[in-house]
């Protein structure tokens, strides 16, 4: 098949190179001239495990291709994926410019296909309200007679596991109307999801649906993980209320098969480029439809809390008075953790930048650590905290380890060589990395999530 991937984004390049080692021909687009510089040496303009290598092994082999042109595949193409951004608008809804501006480009296009051609396949991969399927349909066909059909293709990758996940997806969402579309979609997917089964007998599961209901089901989706995070993180702030340890519930509750043991890690409150926009969007969508989704509303005001909860409890810990003008002046903390969650260099709406925020207003100096995402975080914030070149280099002379993102080296770090470097043994950590018995024998005062904390 030969496949048009539009946008160069954590989606569009994983589905652009998944798909030409799907043995497809495929052409990336995007509008961003640099970006596309970098993408036809090989080198990815985002960090995600894997795709280096993908990129690069399919651009020596001319599977894959890059251009800033949509018109120069759209003659023989079979398929065009719009895989733009959906930024949230002002009142919470998608922004659907970037879509619809490549429907309308599409459209525009369209008359370089021969008359005869069959139809080309326009699918929807970006996450985009009930009903967008529809407005793309509007927006190609006040620019052509040429045949084609709009379909809904939510992805449901994970940022940092995106390979494996397009790779071997547990199941892929066609919202189509015709069998012929149908027909092109699996031909594109057939690879994958063969070798998902091959994986594991469960996975690789296809589902044909109407496209408002596709469009819903990506939505749904994560507004249902969404929720289970915050709810299991007013359980752990419930756990150090009670003295509870939010790891034996977490157990417990995880061995019912009805529940099961994903998405069940409290944490300092979610964010990254889907979780909070996609949620406000689908408020929105239930607002316009009068049904306001209570659930999630809670799901979204719960997490707004959750995301101030370690800067909580670094001003507890210091005794930081309300109306105090800068109570942590003249203290520093070494910040592991930038990304909005482990294996990724994406910081929208990381937690760590509201915690940088909130901890500098009140006075104090950061010197921070990522193993990807400083670059980003620099582009943002400049010099706003100080850069550190390894973990240890940003614990020196801190008062405190504040740890934000999950990166498994910080698992492993040296708890005698962080303690070596600090003013005081104490850590407020985010992501429950170390056992509290375990740093109460080394003598840490340690504060994590809906454990006790330990006063060393
Ligand atoms: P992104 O911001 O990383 O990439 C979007 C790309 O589109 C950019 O490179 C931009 O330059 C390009 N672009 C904008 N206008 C264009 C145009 N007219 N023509 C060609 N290219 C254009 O976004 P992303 O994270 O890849 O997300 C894309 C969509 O997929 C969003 O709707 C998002 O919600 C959804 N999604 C994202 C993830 C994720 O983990 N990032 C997962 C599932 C779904």
């Amino acid at each position: 098949m030969r496949i048009l991937v539009i946008g160069s984004g954590y989606v569009g390049l994983v589905a652009a190179a998944g798909f030409a080692d799907s043995g497809h021909r495929v052409l990336g687009v995007d509008v961003d001239a640099a970006k596309l510089e970098k993408l036809k040496k090989g080198v990815s303009p985002i960090f995600e495990p894997g795709l280096d290598e993908l990129l690069q092994r399919y651009l020596a082999s001319g599977a894959l291709e890059f251009t800033l042109d949509i018109r120069q595949g759209i003659a023989d193409a079979d398929a065009a994926f719009i895989c733009v951004g959906t930024p949230q608008s002002e009142d919470g809804s998608a922004d659907l410019q970037y879509v619809l501006a490549v429907a309308a480009k599409i459209g525009q296009a369209m008359a370089l296909r021969p008359a005869d051609a069959r139809p080309l396949i326009v699918v929807d991969k970006s996450t985009v309200p009930v009903g967008t399927a529809a407005r793309v349909h509007a927006a190609i066909q006040a620019q052509t007679d040429r045949a084609f059909e709009v379909v809904s293709n939510p992805e449901f990758l994970r940022e940092g596991c995106a390979i494996d996940d397009f790779l071997f997806p547990d199941r892929v969402v066609v919202g189509c109307r015709t069998d012929f579309a149908e027909s092109v979609m699996k031909e594109i997917y057939a690879a994958k999801l063969a070798a998902a089964k091959a994986r594991n007998p469960e996975g690789g599961r296809w589902f044909r649906m109407d496209p408002p209901s596709a469009e819903l089901t990506k939505y749904a989706a994560n507004a249902m993980l969404a929720l289970r995070i915050s709810f299991m993180n007013e359980i752990a702030n419930l756990c150090e209320e009670v003295g509870a340890d939010v790891d034996q519930v977490k157990e417990g509750i995880g061995a019912d098969h009805r529940i099961g043991r994903h998405f069940l890690n409290p944490g300092p409150g979610f964010g990254g480029s889907c979780f909070p926009k996609d949620l406000q969007a689908l408020l929105k969508v239930g607002r316009e439809n009068g049904h306001a989704l209570m659930t999630l509303a809670t799901t979204v005001e719960a997490n707004r809390h959750q995301k101030q909860v370690l800067a909580l409890k670094v001003r507890t810990h210091y005794g930081c008075k309300a109306g105090t003008p800068a109570p942590l002046a003249g203290r520093r903390f070494a910040l592991w953790g930038l990304a909005f969650k482990a294996h990724t260099d994406d910081i929208r709406e990381a937690m760590a930048l509201e915690l940088i925020e909130s901890l500098a207003s009140l006075g104090a100096e950061l010197v921070v650590h990522d193993f990807e995402a400083m670059p980003n975080v620099k582009a943002k914030i400049g010099d706003r905290v100080r850069y550190a070149a390894t973990p240890l280099e940003a614990c020196e002379g801190a008062d405190a380890l504040i740890i934000a993102t999950e990166w498994p080296q910080y698992r492993e770090a040296d708890l005698q060589q962080i303690a070596g470097r600090l003013k005081a043994k104490v850590m407020f950590d985010g992501r429950n990395l170390f056992r509290p018995e375990a740093m109460k024998a080394c003598g840490w005062t340690y504060h994590s999530i809906g454990r006790m904390a330990v006063l060393g």
